[in-house]
């Protein structure tokens, strides 16, 4: 399938398509699309930024365009579960943008903020619901949300949903849905316990594997910058003003580091605001539509919170320490790069992180080059010559970039680090100054 044309949406998702400028679906639409419009389940695993909100909202609005049903209060036809609020919202725009041209009621429903409004729109009456599962449980135990008309469920990043600590709240819902159903189940990765679940949903499922690492990541041109943890936030200010950073993300370990990050850039007069956990709602997304309208150039985030956050023109993905969990380096550096853009994703690396990038240079299958200037530290292995064994799909265009294989990094030792005192000026020899673009690969 080439073009949206072959897939014969009702002239209301064409015309949306149109107004969008999509002209050919991405590989998980292409995949997903055909075999949706056929009422069949499907298994997805793919990542945010491939694209997959069309593929499961088009077949989705399709089905209702063409039932013309009425909305009938709390009873939606349609559940979306997300696992965070910024990407219940996103989802529930893209059902909006796409099906703009139909006559159709959603409503999003998602905890931290007062329910009034969310159960007056449920009775309203909802075709499709998107929700977060605490405040679709809540609501669904006082009575506003009943899913016995329940004609598609969708559950969107289900891997994530499971980190979060919500298998508990899933089991309970997946226990109310009616057996006839249609069941669109996406994850970013699929371990055993993702597996086990997806088969208790899915009935003879389509898979769908778009090898969402290549695909979304791998425009952007990724670094590493060597830099002891205290002179972070000068290299950061530095970079921020150095004049090729229009827009960027900011990732911290911690929210108190978010906090902290966002503060001493505005007090440096360069404008960022934190979004984490422990922000209201309504302050994550005015800290969103504040970056999204460039009132503020950076933002600064945790993991989660920044989650599924699809903002057009993002040039710049900072790492300010590195992740625990290598997949959400891939997460992260997705940020930017979107719909075919290119990006560029820095990470900061501090003595204390090396076990953290080893983790992540093995995901990846490569190891990350060098930024412009920098430095080796002496702890970083050398890869001249060595076959690495925790290669997956590695490959070297310079003949830098090699898998960091099997080799240990000591926990500590300074040497060759970026302080606080000679950040600007490296003073040894430069490895690798050559601009190098990486292409993240699909590990599994
Ligand atoms: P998603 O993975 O659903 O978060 O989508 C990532 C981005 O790709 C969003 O900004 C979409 O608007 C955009 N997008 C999705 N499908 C297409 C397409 N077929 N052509 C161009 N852009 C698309």
């Amino acid at each position: 399938m080439k073009t949206f044309e072959e897939l014969q949406l009702i002239a209301p998702l064409q015309r949306a398509l149109t107004d969008e400028k999509y002209e050919i679906p991405t590989p998980i639409q292409a995949q997903t699309v055909p075999a949706a419009l056929q009422g069949r389940d499907i298994l997805g695993c793919a990542q945010t930024g491939t694209g997959k909100t069309a593929a499961f909202a088009l077949p989705i609005l399709n089905q209702l365009g063409k039932q013309n049903l009425k909305a009938q209060p709390n009873r939606p036809l349609v559940l979306v579960l997300a696992p965070t609020r910024e990407l219940a919202i996103q989802i529930e725009e893209s059902f909006a943008t796409y099906g703009r041209h139909l006559r159709l009621r959603q409503v999003l429903v998602y905890g931290g903020v007062k329910q009034g409004n969310q159960v007056r729109a449920l009775k309203r009456g909802a075709h499709i619901l998107v929700a977060t599962p605490g405040r679709l449980i809540d609501l669904m135990n006082q009575g506003h949300i009943t899913l016995d008309q329940l004609e598609v469920f969708v559950l969107d990043e289900a891997d994530r949903m499971l980190d979060m600590g919500f298998l508990p709240d899933l089991r309970r819902i997946i226990s109310h849905l009616p057996d006839e159903r249609q069941s669109l189940f996406f994850s970013a990765t699929m371990p055993p316990k993702i597996t086990q679940l997806s088969k208790r949903l899915l009935r003879t499922p389509v898979s769908v594997n778009v090898t969402p690492k290549t695909t979304s990541v791998e425009r952007i041109e990724q670094k590493i910058m060597f830099v002891e943890r205290t002179g972070k936030q000068s290299l950061l200010r530095q970079i921020l003003t150095a004049g090729d950073v229009d827009r960027a993300i900011v990732f911290t370990k911690t929210k108190r580091g978010a906090n902290v990050v966002a503060e001493k850039l505005e007090r440096s007069g360069i404008k960022a605001l934190a979004i984490h956990g422990n922000k209201s709602q309504n302050a994550r997304q005015r800290a969103l539509e504040a970056f999204r309208q460039n009132q503020i150039q950076v933002l600064v985030a945790t993991d989660v919170a920044a989650r599924g956050i699809d903002i057009d023109g993002i040039t710049h993905v900072i790492n300010f320490d590195l992740p625990i969990e290598p997949e959400a380096y891939v997460h992260r550096i997705g940020r930017t790069g979107r719909a075919g853009a290119e990006g560029i994703a820095l990470s900061f690396c501090s003595a204390t992180e090396g076990s953290e990038l080893h983790a992540i240079e093995r995901l990846i299958g490569q190891k990350i080059p060098l930024a412009e200037g920098q430095i080796q530290p002496q702890w970083r292995p050398e890869q001249k010559g060595r076959s690495s064994s925790g290669r997956r799909n590695g490959h070297s265009q310079n003949g830098t970039s090699q898998g960091a294989g099997s080799q240990r990094f000591p926990r500590r030792r300074s040497s060759g680090m970026i302080g606080a005192a000679d950040k600007a000026k490296p003073k040894r020899r430069r490895r690798n100054g050559q601009q190098t673009r990486q292409h993240v690969r699909q590990t599994d």
